[in-house]
């Protein structure tokens, strides 16, 4: 048999000798063998269909960080390599399968209580239920505040950490990469878990008689010394104190 490079070598995809149909049933295998998996499965060609798993999507896809990594995920998600992927708060486990079974973790920081005290009031009075919310029912307005970049509810790079247990020594390999779309297709049918992942209560998106959340739907002028906080990273002296966190959270 003559010899293939490695599907681990990052120069190549797949080798040739290995079909998609292949391997897709190696990942139902190994699936299958992981009794309690909750592999990631898209129903049709495309990896996310709803507002949550879209937006996740196309979220990763704005940073050019990623550029050269996010299509092999893609490819190795759909055809089925992610064959266990678990959100919880701030972690996401998963198993990938390639010549062998790798493990992913991705860590997402929380959302920093000034950014997600700014989205809330924000969006006040803009969804009145729980399944609006999950459902992507709302108004265009409120999708593209819950979307922006560094003040929406979606991770920047900076609020990511990556690793898988594959020899690819780059920042992003594929795994991750494949990881990191699964997540979108898991927030397609489980849009809730965008919270728990970034430790946040989607309760305090929706609106409710006698609301804390009483402050004007206007954009709020951030001060600069907010910005650190409200971002999650250091903008100026690495060495800076960080404003101390008010004793309480979330009007309780
Ligand atoms: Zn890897």
């Amino acid at each position: 048999m003559p010899r293939y490079p490695r599907v681990e070598d990052d120069d190549y995809d797949w080798p040739q000798y290995v079909s998609v149909g292949e391997r897709r049933r190696k990942a139902e295998r190994e699936a299958a063998r992981l009794g309690e998996a909750s592999p990631v499965v898209l129903k049709g060609s495309r990896i996310a269909n709803t507002f949550w798993g879209k937006a996740w999507c196309e979220n990763l896809e704005r940073y050019s960080d990623y550029a050269n990594r996010l299509p092999r995920g893609r490819t190795y998600v759909r055809s089925g390599c992610v064959v266990d992927l678990k959100i919880r708060s701030g972690t996401v486990k998963a198993l990938v399968s390639g010549s062998r079974v790798y493990d992913v973790e991705v860590k997402v920081s929380p959302i920093p209580n000034l950014r997600w005290k700014a989205v809330c009031q924000d969006c006040a009075g803009a969804i009145d239920s729980l399944v609006e919310l999950l459902e992507g029912r709302f108004s265009k307005p409120t999708m593209e505040r819950l979307c922006q970049e560094k003040t929406g509810m979606f991770p920047l790079p900076t609020e990511m950490k990556f690793s898988c247990s594959c020899p690819d020594s780059a920042r992003m390999c594929k795994h991750i990469a494949a990881v990191l779309y699964g997540i979108g297709a898991r927030l397609d049918e489980k849009p809730q878990l965008l919270f728990t992942l970034r430790n946040v209560d989607q309760q305090d998106l929706i609106t409710k008689a006698g609301s804390r959340l009483t402050k004007p739907k206007t954009a709020r002028l951030l001060e600069t010394d907010s910005l650190s906080e409200l971002f999650g990273i250091d903008i100026a002296e690495p060495k800076r104190r960080r404003k101390p966190r008010p004793a309480t959270r979330k009007g309780s």
